[in-house]
């Protein structure tokens, strides 16, 4: 099971895989004409969120490897056992994919998964896109989201196109862009509306944001598709430290995503099966609604909403 784009032709789009028994994830491998940097594209890490493996259809159908200086590995599908099974994370163990990076050679489906991927593909790149959404369950921004402490990472935020950015101070451990920045790659990851569905707006989202990226790479030739930044967020994007539901119950929100919130303002409540309030949640601090739940029936210790800052 070694891969090594290295040795495929210049010039031509490979379909490759990594074979773990459990599953065969594909890989696409753009080998430019001429070498250069090597763009490393993810996308279903978890496996509800569909935007991005669209994206990279998409945006491989329409390049030429002829024109192109480096190359672009994509995985449209990380983790083909919960995108088969619609749900985030895997049926094989339970494991949510992004909390256990780097994973383990010889442990869980999963770890062996999250080891595999990390060693054999993420650190290959010179610069790492990891495309996310909200999945079924949440509602997120259409946003890039960048390694405030790596110019390198602000500088791609920046040229990628999307209207939102949000730049994080630290990195949680066990993601796969925890795993890059381990590495000293450079990182970008998306959020999108999520629900299950592939919105139109958030494909183009990503669909420029990979362009733009082999662009501000020099892999692609042709000038930035420019977007203005509309809002620029700052903080915590850990979505574990948001607020969670304190019991299992019915959720019921009263602000949206990117609502801007004072300090103290009702976002919401959470009933029992009879309609009764469990809880009540006002905001912690004023700032922007970075996320929001959308199925209302939630498990206790789900996230319900994560308030950004904004950077001034
Ligand atoms: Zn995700």
């Amino acid at each position: 099971m070694k891969f090594n784009p290295a040795e495929l032709a210049r010039g031509a789009i490979h379909q490759e895989s990594l074979d773990l028994g459990f599953a065969r994830v594909p890989l696409i491998v753009v080998r430019g004409e001429q070498p250069g940097r090597t763009l490393v594209v993810t996308a279903n890490v978890h496996g509800d969120e569909y935007e991005g493996v669209r994206a990279i259809f998409e945006t491989v159908d329409a390049l030429s490897p002829e024109s192109m200086s480096g190359d672009l590995i994509a995985v449209p599908v990380v983790n083909p056992p919960a995108f088969w099974n619609t749900t985030r994370n895997s049926p094989l163990d339970g494991k949510n994919l992004a909390r256990i990076f780097p994973g383990d050679s010889e442990g869980t489906p999963s770890e062996q998964l999250a080891f595999q991927l990390a060693h054999q593909v993420i650190a290959r790149a010179d610069f790492y896109l990891d495309l996310h959404s909200g999945g079924v369950k949440w509602r997120m921004p259409s946003m890039a989201g960048y390694d405030a402490s790596d110019p390198r990472s602000k500088a791609a935020a920046l040229a990628f196109g999307a209207e939102v950015v949000w730049g994080h101070p630290e990195v949680a451990p066990g993601r796969t862009v925890s795993f890059a920045k381990s590495c000293a790659i450079p990182f970008l990851y998306t959020e999108a509306r999520g629900a299950g569905r592939i919105a139109p707006d958030d494909l183009q989202m990503m669909k420029r944001g990979i362009r733009n990226l082999l662009r501000h790479l020099g892999i692609l030739a042709s000038p930035l598709e420019k977007v203005p930044i509309k809002l620029h967020l700052f903080g915590e994007g850990n979505i574990e430290r948001g607020i969670n539901a304190p019991y299992d119950g019915f959720f019921i929100p009263f602000v949206d995503v990117l609502d801007r919130v004072e300090k103290g303002q009702p976002l919401g409540h959470l009933t029992d099966l009879y309609g009764r309030t469990l809880s009540s949640f006002e905001s912690p601090c004023a700032g922007i609604v970075g996320l929001r739940r959308e199925v209302p029936a939630v498990e206790q210790g789900e996230p319900l909403f994560l308030i950004a800052g904004e950077l001034q």
